[in-house]
């Protein structure tokens, strides 16, 4: 099956499953009945069991978290693959699931508690650690940050300082500032978004201001747009050069943490208008991104990249030799059973 395709590409593409712990005003546990899970992080497994209407659905991923796992030990399994984009690989991390699953919770963490700080501040801490200690190996390192949102098929800029014509143009769905935010991959598979604004940023606590920006300019939209940041892609690239002065190597590598929009399937809902027209394009950029990895894991010699603006924008870092990790989060409640066997199939691929 794809699935034991996907497990055989270890190192290239990984699946890993979050469950969360039950949230305080969810009293309906369904532990132990409708979802099973390794029950601590010493056992932690990568078998998942899932019970719909007396029927019983496993999966297997490449590591399954069970509700306590924390913030830290989530980080210790991924802390590898931050670091091999110091090596000049190319790497995509993305959080899959339905809102309030736990992907914002796993990328960035709780606000104002340290302690559960996600894996892009970590990710971050990390880099600049280790680029400190290359120092002394003669290695030099530059950094860059761009932040966007894909919102129905259109690219924003977070990181803008001109949020009002931006916002305006996403509204209306036609260029108010006149920014294109066009597409385009170089002969040496990089990405160019024109317009879009890249930060040279020589600290943690840069990231974590620009993080800041980033999150107000979503916010913004998140009044004005119904929610927008559970209806948008969100898509944090660090680029990374470096140089080392005595032996003259050279790496370019690139970090990509990717908060996805919400998969709850809305179509059921009877949407409409704009609504309507917003689950469209997310179910088509995350079926999208579901038929690339299917057909990178198969290694098709046809990958359907163009079918949506989220693959076309990672595609130099999708394939090839570079590096993926999806989170699948799981909400453990009763009410989201439906959903969680979803997102389970979905990262599975079984049908
Ligand atoms: P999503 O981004 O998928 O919509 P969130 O990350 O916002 O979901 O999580 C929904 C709620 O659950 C938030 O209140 C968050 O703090 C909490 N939460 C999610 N994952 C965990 C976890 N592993 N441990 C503790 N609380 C969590
Ligand atoms: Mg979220």
């Amino acid at each position: 099956s794809l699935h034991n395709t996907i497990l055989e590409l270890k190192g290239n593409i990984r699946v890993f499953c979050r469950v969360r712990p039950l949230l305080p005003d969810e009293g309906c546990s369904t532990e132990g009945k409708i979802i099973s899970y390794p029950t601590s992080m010493e056992a932690a497994g990568r078998g998942i069991e899932l019970t719909q209407s007396g029927q019983k659905h496993s999966f297997t991923f490449d590591k399954v978290f069970a509700p306590d796992a924390s913030q830290e030990e989530v980080f210790i399994e991924i802390s590898q693959l931050v670091q091999s984009a110091l090596d000049g690989y190319k790497v995509c991390i993305f959080a899959y699931g339905q809102t309030g699953s736990g992907k914002t919770y796993t990328m960035m963490g709780r606000p104002g508690q340290p302690e559960e700080k996600g894996l892009i501040p970590r990710s971050l801490e990390q880099i600049f650690q280790t680029r400190q200690a290359l120092q002394a190996q003669g290695w030099k390192y530059e950094l860059q940050v761009s932040m966007l949102e894909i919102y129905n098929e259109t690219i924003r800029d977070l990181l803008s300082t001109n949020k009002s014509s931006d916002a305006a143009r996403v509204e209306n769905g036609t260029p108010g500032s006149g920014k294109q935010y066009a597409i385009k991959h170089d002969a040496n598979k990089n990405t160019h978004v024109s317009d879009l604004t890249v930060v040279d940023v020589q600290s943690v606590k840069e990231v974590a201001f620009l993080l800041n920006q980033a999150a107000n300019s979503r916010s913004v939209g998140k009044t004005q747009m119904n929610e927008q940041s559970s209806r948008s892609h969100f898509v944090f690239t660090l680029r990374i050069y470096g140089v080392n002065e005595s032996t003259d190597q050279q790496v370019q590598g690139i970090l990509n943490l990717i908060d996805l929009a919400g998969s709850e399937r809305l179509s059921k809902s009877g949407s409409t208008g704009d609504r309507l027209k917003e689950t469209q394009a997310i179910n088509k950029s995350l079926s999208s991104l579901s038929d690339v990895i299917f057909a990178l894991a198969k290694k098709d010699d046809h990958i359907p990249f163009r079918n949506s603006k989220l693959t076309y924008l990672l595609q130099p870092c999708l394939g090839g030799d570079s590096k993926t990790l999806m989170f699948v989060n799981i909400s453990p409640d009763q009410s989201s059973t439906g959903e969680s066997l979803c997102s389970l199939r979905f990262a599975s691929r079984v049908n």
